[in-house]
């Protein structure tokens, strides 16, 4: 199972891991937009996917750093 990294509330709340903290800057933002991405998108469907495309473009490669 993959490292959860942040996680969103159903009341909006983006909780972060305090592991984060000694992760480079872009990768905190992309946790950060990653989760309220799912303010639009509650799934990890290809629109989810797409939408977080247009917000952090290239965020796999960000994500390869966690
Ligand atoms: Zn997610």
């Amino acid at each position: 199972m993959q490292k959860r990294w942040g996680s969103l509330s159903d009341k909006g709340t983006v909780t972060l891991n305090t592991d984060l903290i000694g992760a480079p800057k872009e990768c905190i933002e992309y946790v950060i937009m990653h989760e309220l991405c799912h303010l639009k998108y509650n799934d990890h469907s290809p629109d989810f996917y797409k939408y977080l495309d247009s917000v952090i473009p290239g965020w796999e490669r960000i994500k390869h750093k966690l």
